[in-house]
Formats: C-alpha cells, sequence, structure tokens
C-alpha cells in the first residue's frame, strides 16, 4: 500500500541495501508486541498468503471467514489481516485491536511464516524507476539503543534476491493495473479485480518453488491483461 508522505519527514535520510547494516536489532522484541497493535491495513501479496494456507493447513476461503479479509486498496481488492480479536487481557481491557496471529503473550504465533511487512518492519520500501530500496522509519520502533544487523539477516528470507524481484514484480504489476480499472465498466473492474484473487491467492501453491509458480502466473496475467495494461 502507497504512503503519501514525506519521506524526508519519516527516515534517516538514508537508504538501504540488503548487505548495509541497519539499526533495527531491538533484542527480538522482547516484552514489546507495539506494532501489532492498531496498525494500518497490512496488506498481504501472494506470497504472505501463500505461507500462511501452508503454515495453517487452511484454505483461502476459511481464512477469508476467520483471520482475513478482503479491502480494496489503490484500485483493487486484495486480502489484509484482521485486526480486533486479541487474545491479550491488558489490551483487550485498553479497548486496544490487534492482529489475530498476537498471542497472550504477546508474541507472534506465526512467526516462522509472518508476512514480508511484518519482516521488515520498521524498514520500509521506497519505490523509484522500476525497483525499491529500504529505509528505516525512525518513529516506528519503540525500543531504545536499538543495535545495528545486516539488512539480509534482519528480513529472514532464504533467497533475499528472489524475493526482492518477486515483491518489486507485484509492486508495479498492481500499481499499473490499479490505475487502470477506474477506466473500466464497473463489470470488468470486477472482473480483474476477481481474477487476480483466483490467480494468485485461491488454490494451492507450491511455497518451496513459489517463486517459479509466481512468474508462470504473472506472464500468464500479463499475457490476459494485455489489452487493458
Ligand atoms: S503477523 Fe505476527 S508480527 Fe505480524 S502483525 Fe501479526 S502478530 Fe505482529
Ligand atoms: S515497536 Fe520495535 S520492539 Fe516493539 S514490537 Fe515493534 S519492532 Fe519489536
Amino acid at each position: 500500500m502507497q504512503r503519501d508522505v514525506d519521506i524526508k519527514d519519516i527516515s534517516d535520510g538514508r537508504f538501504y541495501g540488503l548487505n548495509d547494516m541497519v539499526k533495527v536489532g531491538c533484542n527480538d522484541c522482547r516484552g514489546c508486541s507495539a506494532c501489532c497493535h492498531d496498525m494500518e491495513a497490512l496488506i498481504l501479496d501472494p506470497l504472505d498468503v501463500c505461507r500462511l494456507k501452508n503454515g495453517l493447513g487452511k484454505s483461502f476461503d476459511d481464512m477469508i471467514d476467520e483471520e482475513l479479509e478482503l479491502t480494496r486498496v489503490d484500485g483493487l481488492v486484495l486480502p489484509k489481516m484482521r485486526m480486533g480479536r486479541t487474545l491479550n487481557p491488558s489490551a483487550q481491557a485498553a479497548g486496544d485491536t490487534a492482529c489475530v496471529f498476537l498471542n497472550s503473550e504477546g508474541r507472534c504465533s506465526i512467526h516462522a511464516f509472518r508476512p514480508g511487512i511484518c519482516r521488515i518492519f520498521p524498514l520500509g520500501r521506497f519505490y523509484e524507476n522500476e525497483d525499491f530500496r529500504y529505509f528505516l522509519q525512525v518513529y516506528e520502533c519503540e525500543k531504545k539503543n536499538r543495535y545495528k544487523v545486516r539488512l539480509k539477516q534482519w528480513i529472514d528470507e532464504k533467497d533475499p534476491k528472489a524475493w526482492h524481484s518477486f515483491i518489486n514484480t507485484w509492486h508495479y504489476f498492481t500499481k499499473r493495473l490499479g490505475e487502470r480499472i477506474p477506466d473500466l465498466t464497473e463489470e470488468s473492474g470486477r472482473q480483474v479485480t476477481e481474477y487476480i484473487l483466483r490467480l494468485f491467492y485461491e488454490g494451492s501453491c507450491p511455497e518451496d518453488e513459489f517463486y517459479a509458480w509466481f512468474e508462470e502466473r504473472m506472464a500468464l496475467a500479463k499475457r490476459t491483461l494485455a489489452p487493458i495494461l
């Protein structure tokens, strides 16, 4: 999801690549779950949902009734994490909302297969010239005395380069498509959004070969949607 803010106001003025050291170390978030509460919409990409389906052993439709919901974002309809049913008693007492996967100890119950946005936090992505770089959102993490960690270790992805390429492709594809949808009739727009959900989110996905699976589907989507892209 794009944010309409000036990067100078929220960052330390630097951009970071996979091999850079960045001050994000927070002692494994011990004693803190601030960024899992009262969050902006946590929009999920196809890899996030693939991992959730496999990790929870649930179908996309089953998750839509429970842990996820659909939302309109930048012209498309995409899944996001459901908020509100926190099990944390102190958070409940404060009338707080929290991610449904935050457990009663204030820890992420799906840490091994958490979404990409949670992996990079408190970093953000700055998109430019068909690529992106990371930046540090200096006001997002509440921990003091953060220490430096190499960025590729922080994101904890087996294949960080393939992940980068996937995130980039998905971002620019959905951006372009979202910009075209307002020009379509209501019925055509609905068909396109349903097609995207069917192709990239519903059904099973091979997590071990996700990137090849994704590229195949992306090629199909680009062929099918060529008249409007
Ligand atoms: S998935 Fe885990 S890390 Fe991400 S917001 Fe939910 S509880 Fe927090
Ligand atoms: S605010 Fe910082 S320490 Fe707290 S949960 Fe978020 S990233 Fe972890």
